[in-house]
């Protein structure tokens, strides 16, 4: 069958996570859109998310398709249902959904047994694809998300422990042996990073270290432009393999695909577009703290009353956020009413990518996750960054201190999934806001940011970086399956 021609057979296996899945399903799309026959394997609910997109891809030629799995619920600990960690709502249900990636490692090594694919791409939480593929002597390639700045920091502090030395929470050091000089404190960095006693959390990084470093290489949503010396520094001083192959989001080209990323939008597509198409070009802001952000009441208002007394237009989209508030006790009286024109509220999943690139948008808030940190590059705006947890507080640091394109709105402490007890004030979020869209820095920073959103187009075209880097992939996994057959 495959193995027994030259068509590659590519396995990719996302972490159910918005933030993980959205980029690699991308990714899977425009390996088949190169000719690779492609199987994604995930679990019934995550399926559905995308299937319509990928039956979309399969109509106009693509050899793509998605093989589904049970997740274990019942044996992790879970509710019925709970099969993305966006659905998880608490530390236990989080560390059991956790505990359920290891038992789903048979039917997926049962799938590959029968499928015998030239490679398999995994997110690293699935540490035990690499014996899987190690047996049956295929590469297995590693996608954690991020881009090659935040891995080489936290590679760095990882190695080097600069956390370790200081005197409290709020001194700064310096990350050692970066290619610029990258300060950071204590608060700043996440927990498990801090303290190093046994837990599962503890166990589950180190699998994803060894993971990482034994896998063949690693699949990064970045293209080479954008952090040149960041994919030196990981190729060179770290000695890796990596292929940059983003911004992996401008695969979604028509308007149905951008609004049906990650989730079905349809509901929000032609609202957003009509409202959008009112405004002048860069004069509105939009608002959006990724997919698995929860805020307290008493920040969500801040946000609001620093909207309304800025002045400015915005679309803010309230996704998980309103988890602790269904009621949207926390929006001030007559908010909506009272913006209306000025203000659009989105109570739901944005068709973000459709939104950020539509021209009236000028500037981004954006928690820095590195997909929105991406899409925002790519759409050419600059940034208000207010990082809460993850590897955002990494991330924060190429807008603003490197690229020069962010605004930081003053968040210092990381947190798990937030749930904000010291809110951001109002005039703080106002001050960033307002250097982000008023003023000479304002136009400088939109000037830098809009070169930058050419460069994240130029890459992925025919010839570009990005595009010859996936090119010089498949034709090293085209080798390595012609020199076993
Ligand atoms: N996203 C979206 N609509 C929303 C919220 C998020 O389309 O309302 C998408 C966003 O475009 C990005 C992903 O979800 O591709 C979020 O990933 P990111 O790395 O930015 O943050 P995370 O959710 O992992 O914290």
């Amino acid at each position: 069958m495959d193995r027994k021609t030259d068509k590659l057979h590519i396995y990719f296996l996302p972490m159910m996570a918005p933030g993980h899945m959205i980029p690699l399903v991308d990714i899977a799309r425009q390996f088949a859109r190169h000719g690779v026959k492609v199987t994604v394997i995930t679990t019934p609910l995550n399926a559905s998310k995308f299937s319509k997109t990928i039956q979309r891809d399969r109509e106009l030629g693509s050899d793509i398709s998605i093989r589904t799995t049970e997740f274990p619920c019942k044996e992790a600990g879970l509710p019925e249902g709970c099969e993305n960690i966006a659905s998880t709502t608490s530390t236990l249900m989080y560390l059991n959904f956790i505990k359920g990636l290891s038992l789903f490692q048979k039917p997926i090594e049962q799938f590959l047994e029968e499928d015998h694919p030239d490679c398999l791409i995994a997110a690293p939480q699935f540490s035990w694809a690499v014996d899987v593929a190690a047996k049956l002597g295929i590469p297995r390639l590693f996608f954690n998300g991020a881009g090659f700045f935040p891995l080489c920091a936290l590679h760095s502090l990882m190695e080097h422990k600069p956390h370790l030395k200081v005197e409290s929470e709020t001194e700064e050091f310096i990350i050692p042996g970066l290619p610029d000089t990258i300060k950071m404190s204590r608060q700043q960095i996440p927990d498990h990073l801090k303290d190093e006693t046994e837990s599962v959390i503890t166990e589950m990084v180190r699998a994803i270290m060894g993971a990482e470093m034994t896998s063949y290489g690693a699949i990064v949503n970045s293209f080479y432009e954008l952090e040149p010396n960041y994919v030196k520094h990981y190729r060179e001083a770290e000695g890796r393999k990596a292929w940059h192959v983003g911004p992996v989001s401008l695969c979604d080209k028509d308007n149905e695909d951008k609004a049906q990323r990650g989730q079905d939008t349809s509901l929000y597509e032609q609202q957003c577009l009509d409202w959008l198409n009112t405004k002048e070009p860069k004069s509105v802001i939009y608002i959006c703290f990724g997919s698995m952000a929860v805020f307290s009441s008493a920040q969500l208002l801040e946000i609001a009353m620093a909207l309304e007394a800025s002045d400015q237009k915005f679309i803010w989209a309230v996704t998980q956020t309103t988890i602790n508030d269904e009621q949207n006790e926390w929006m001030p009286e007559g908010f909506e009413e009272k913006l209306k024109g000025r203000g659009l509220m989105i109570k739901g999943w944005a068709p973000q990518v459709l939104i950020l690139d539509h021209e009236a948008i000028g500037g981004f808030v954006t928690h820095c996750g590195w997909n929105s940190l991406l899409e925002g590059i790519t759409a050419g705006v600059p940034m208000v960054t207010w990082p809460l947890s993850a590897e955002q507080f990494f991330n924060e640091k190429l807008p603003t201190q490197i690229l020069k394109i962010g605004v930081p709105v003053g968040a210092q402490a990381w947190s798990h999934r937030t749930d904000s007890t010291v809110p951001i004030k109002r005039e703080q979020i106002q001050i960033a806001v307002t250097k982000m869209m008023v003023g000479q820095e304002a136009e400088e920073m939109r000037s830098r940011a809009a070169a930058l959103g050419k460069l994240a187009k130029r890459a992925v075209e025919k010839g570009g970086s990005s595009d010859n880097s996936l090119i010089s992939l498949l034709e090293e996994l085209r080798k390595r399956k012609s020199s076993s057959n």
